[in-house]
């Protein structure tokens, strides 16, 4: 299951290298990726990788081209993950739009929707946000109270959503509102493409444990969806919802896992050069970490080849973001402990340190809620995958 070795592989890899060494420099504005850029320094160079990937048609490889894309594959796609990540090319700034919204787009969307957007969201000209969760509903998404009225040709909204990532920097949400109260609970909902700048709509960043900005409150305050804003038909909300996280818990996640298998790999070299220093329970926990992220890499392949078959990656969508979640959370956390153990400065300024081993490490402890937390993952594939009883 390596990645082969065909020439049209090795032919692939090599004109991506040679389009990164060309353009990285432009993005990272120096010759060498920035030692620890500050968020806003991180967010610029995100959204002009973002620019420069569409406009060189490197971004959505496996995106049809007639939006935008490169028309390839889902393992050109991998190919091409494996490549930034070794060259420290940034993440895609617009990955919401692009690892979630969209792909709820080309499932639901009517084809004028898909020609206005998709290409807009590729390009990182229309950056977006999901507005799914709210302070009362996070798991239980079904419970989501926001409402959404017709009067006619247009729909109102009304209501509060939380933990919006993104949402200070988007030109529109996805948001899920109820539009069928008399209905069952998860069929009175619609979804619907809002835009975010308008008097409608009131955002308030929160401030992250790791120091960051990225996510927000949203009130939508009598806010105004024009016509065309329907997503699917109304009351297919939640098929629309559910049709995102699978790729937010699937092909989104695919760069992600190639990062962490080469930071695991930074770790080994890291531990081989200091072999003796380290205790036998640390080396044990390095071999632990060494095999999760094999598992990891054969789950998200395995759901790439479901990808293939059906269109959706299923109840693999769920194995691979519990597995990611805790093998990154478990890395961070060895990390931190590798730099003490080997006594390296930043790991008693736990808050004030920038170090990329602190940041990570706050950061992972928001991985196994955020898509759903493992809690839920496990119940899903317990009770859809498995068929055990509730
Ligand atoms: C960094 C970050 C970014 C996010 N970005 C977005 C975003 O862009 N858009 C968006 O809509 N949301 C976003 N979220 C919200 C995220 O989807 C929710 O936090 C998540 O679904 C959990 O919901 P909750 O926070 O309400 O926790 P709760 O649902 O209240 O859960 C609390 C605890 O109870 C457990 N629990 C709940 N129900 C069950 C059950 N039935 N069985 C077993 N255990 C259970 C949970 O696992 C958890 O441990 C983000 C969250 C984070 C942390």
């Amino acid at each position: 299951l390596r990645l082969g070795q065909s020439d049209r592989e090795i032919e692939l890899r090599s004109e991506i290298r040679e389009w990164l060494s060309n353009v990285l420099p432009e993005i990272w504005g120096s010759d060498s990726q920035p030692d620890q850029p500050s968020e806003a320094e991180e967010y610029a160079m995100r959204r002009r990788f973002d620019a420069v990937a569409f406009r060189d048609g490197w971004a959505g490889i496996s995106w049809p081209e007639e939006y935008g894309g490169r028309g390839g594959s889902l393992l050109d796609q991998i190919i091409f993950s494996e490549e930034c990540e070794r060259a420290g090319a940034p993440e895609v700034f617009n990955r919401v739009g692009v690892g979630i919204i969209a792909h709820a787009i080309m499932m639901f969307g009517s084809e004028k929707q898909k020609q206005r957007h998709l290409p807009a969201i590729l390009s990182g000209t229309e950056i977006w946000c999901q507005g799914f969760s709210e302070p009362d509903a996070g798991s239980d998404l079904a419970s989501i109270s926001t409402r959404a009225i017709s009067d006619g040709d247009e729909w109102t909204i009304e209501g509060q959503k939380v933990w919006t990532t993104l949402a200070g920097f988007a030109d529109y949400c996805l948001v899920l509102a109820r539009t069928e109260p008399d209905q069952p609970r998860h069929r009175g909902i619609s979804a619907f493409l809002v835009p975010m700048d308008q008097g409608g709509v009131d955002i308030r960043p929160i401030r992250q444990i790791n120091g960051d900005h990225e996510f927000a409150e949203v009130f939508f305050n009598r806010a105004s969806v024009p016509a065309g804003g329907l997503l699917g038909a109304p009351g297919q909300g939640w098929e629309v919802a559910m049709g995102a996280l699978e790729f937010e818990r699937s092909t989104n996640f695919m760069r992600r896992q190639v990062r962490l298998a080469l930071d695991i790999e930074a770790l080994v070299k890291t531990a081989q050069a200091s072999s003796e220093e380290l205790s036998a329970s640390l080396k044990t926990r390095l071999a632990d970490l060494l095999v999760r992220s094999e598992c990891l890499r054969f789950t998200v392949w395995r759901s790439v080849a479901e990808i293939g078959k059906s269109g959706r990656p299923g109840i693999l969508a769920n194995a691979s973001k519990v597995y990611w979640s805790e093998t990154h959370q478990a890395a961070a956390e060895f990390a931190l402990e590798l730099d003490q153990a080997l006594e390296r400065p930043g790991h008693s300024e736990l808050v004030t340190s920038r170090s990329k081993t602190v940041i990570d490490y706050l950061s992972s402890r928001a991985a196994t809620i955020y898509a759903g937390t493992s809690e839920i993952q496990r119940n899903i594939i317990a009770e859809r995958g498995l068929g055990l009883p509730r």
